[in-house]
């Protein structure tokens, strides 16, 4: 099967995604359009996301729906609001020349009357998250019990979302005669769980490994201290004109962070996270796919439901725990048959990481070294002449009598003054500035950082900080402060062959509860008695009530808030 067209789908679905450009169908629409069409077993499907798995799974329903009932059908479950709203849009598109089919988004975040009044258009198809599925089914605003199918959409990630207890709940509630359709990116232990106990006998399709790494993406990372990176985020962009990207940070705070520090050096950048309200992220999505900012500083679920398919770079400011979310990231770019570029910025720390992650992912990547102003520069005057060679018609008309003379000048000239005018603020910005100079991992993972990243502290704060535990150094100057973190003073040191590496092992694991977010840890300083360290303030007292219980090399441990 190589075009939709050799499929049994109705004239009606095949207008209407012929309207839409599809031609042939994905991998996943090979294996799944066929399989729904014609098996009644329950199915398992391991894909990632852009793999075309909306279409994969409603055209075929869409095929057997019973336009006549008025009764819902189809019952779709997945993460977040922007893909629940995604995901309705596909389907109204593909069934736009099906009249008598109705599809409503039920979320969280938004009116529950204005839904239970949309619900009385008796639609055959609900697309909703868990969450507000439930809030209606207790309602009594939904009726289950003529579902032919139940779709788990990125089950993967409504389980790590907490959505556990919801997902047994509805999936209780819906008829045993219904067929599940499992989507899930990664066959963790929990959606194993779920399938085992709510599907039966399941059929399972796999797009390509689940690790699976485009090759048309090109991987690079960079080795830089935290003090040094954002100044080092600023020249990879600088050095990367013209793009349109996604920069993954790991927390909520780190992503606002990053965005106000680009958007104060004059980027069109904006920040997406979950501490803004829906309004805000729906405005700040829809600048970005309108390209009227071209840099996304996000976190990785609130990235998710963002449907961008031209993003030429993904930078990774933080590493992720779990290389698959890696994989996915990087993902994001190298699109419908475009290259992309995926860049990493490492902090020295984190070279077991990098490690791992080249491990399992398998991916080749090559470190780089972060640009110097002439670098820049250099791309830049690429960038200028790239995006000129692109523009092939006029905006405006043009009369040419507005052109004074310019024949006093070689053409080489004009160019000179051109690129002058274009690149000033830049090359200003970078004249006086000193090379970044990135770290060799080779020179951490003992006792106190890279040797850049010591020579920078002495600078910061003099060196005997040993006998001050205070919030001042040598020349009593108020040390540099970062507001959302908390230091501790922590009672071991070298003398108890305390290293760095063990004093993260020491925080993720008093840090580590239910939730799977993960503290943000800042400076770490070992001393040779004891030791200092930096950790995000909303995990202050998990820090003071655990770390008293646990034992490194059978010593007692103690933190308490440094002064
Ligand atoms: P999805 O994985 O469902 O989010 O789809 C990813 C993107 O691919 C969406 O923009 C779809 O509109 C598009 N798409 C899905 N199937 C096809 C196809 N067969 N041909 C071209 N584009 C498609």
């Amino acid at each position: 099967m190589n075009l939709f067209t050799e499929t049994n789908l109705s004239p009606d679905i095949l207008k209407a995604i012929g309207e839409l450009g599809y031609e042939s169908p994905t991998e996943i629409q090979k294996q799944t359009i066929p399989f729904i069409l014609s098996d009644i077993r329950d199915l398992i499907a391991l894909a990632q996301t852009g793999t075309g798995k909306t279409a994969a799974f409603s055209l075929p329903i869409l095929d057997m729906i019973d336009d006549t009932s008025r009764k819902i059908q189809l019952l779709v479950l997945c993460p977040t609001r922007e893909l629940c709203l995604q995901i309705t849009k596909d389907i109204k598109n593909y069934s736009k020349y099906m009249k008598d089919i109705k599809t409503t988004a039920v979320y969280g975040g938004s009116s529950i009357m204005d839904q239970i009044r949309s619900l009385k258009d008796k639609p055959q198809i609900i697309v909703g998250t868990p969450g507000r599925v439930i809030d209606l089914i207790n309602r009594k605003a939904l009726d289950f019990s003529a579902i032919h199918w139940l779709v788990l959409d990125e089950a993967d990630e409504m389980l790590s979302m907490g959505f556990k207890d919801e997902l047994e709940t509805i999936l209780s509630e819906t008829p045993e005669t219904k067929q599940t359709f499992l989507f899930s990116a990664t066959m963790s232990k929990e959606v194993e769980r779920i399938s085992k106990n709510y599907l039966t006998k399941p059929h399972r399709i796999s797009v390509g490994s689940i690790n699976e790494v485009k090759k048309n993406i090109k991987h690079e990372y960079y080795v830089i201290g935290y003090r040094q990176k954002k100044e080092a985020l600023k020249r990879l962009i600088d050095s990367n004109p013209n793009q349109y990207s996604i920069i993954f940070c790991r927390t909520r705070m780190e992503t606002q962070e990053v965005a106000d520090f680009l958007m104060q050096n004059g980027y069109a950048a904006d920040a997406l996270h979950g501490d803004l309200s829906q309004a805000q992220r729906d405005t700040v999505m829809k600048k970005f796919r309108l390209k009227n900012i071209d840099i996304l500083v996000a976190t990785d679920v609130a990235a998710r439901g963002l449907d961008v398919n031209s993003l030429t770079h993904v930078i990774h400011y933080s590493l992720p725990d779990d290389p698959e979310v890696f994989v996915h990231r990087s993902g994001r770019t190298g699109r419908a048959g475009k290259d992309g570029i995926s860049i990493a910025l490492i902090k020295p720390e984190e070279s077991r990481k990098l490690k791992q992650i080249k491990s399992v992912t398998k991916i080749e990547m090559h470190e780089g070294k972060i640009p110097t102003g002439e670098d820049i520069i250099k791309a830049q005057v690429g960038g200028v002449f790239e995006s000129l060679f692109e523009i092939h018609e006029d905006f405006f008309e043009f009369d040419d009598s507005l052109i004074p003379d310019l024949s006093a000048f070689t053409k080489e000239e004009l160019a000179h003054k051109l690129l002058q005018f274009q690149l000033k603020d830049l090359a200003l910005y970078y004249k006086d500035r000193h090379d970044l100079m990135d770290q060799k991992l080779s020179s951490r993972d003992d006792d106190g950082g890279s040797r850049r990243d010591r020579r920078d502290r002495d600078r910061d704060r003099g060196r005997d900080r040993d006998r001050d535990r205070g919030d001042r150094d040598r020349g009593g100057k108020p040390r540099r402060k970062n507001e959302d973190m908390v230091r501790f003073f922590f009672n071991l040191g070298k003398k108890d062959q305390l290293k760095k590496l063990d004093v993260l092992d020491i925080i993720n694991k008093a840090t580590s509860g239910k939730s799977k977010k993960r503290a943000e840890i800042g400076d770490i300083e070992i001393l040779e008695k004891f030791s200092f360290f930096e950790v995000e303030k909303s995990f202050k007292d998990n820090v003071l009530s655990n770390i008293g219980s646990m034992k490194f090399k059978g010593k007692e441990m103690r933190a308490e808030v440094a002064n």
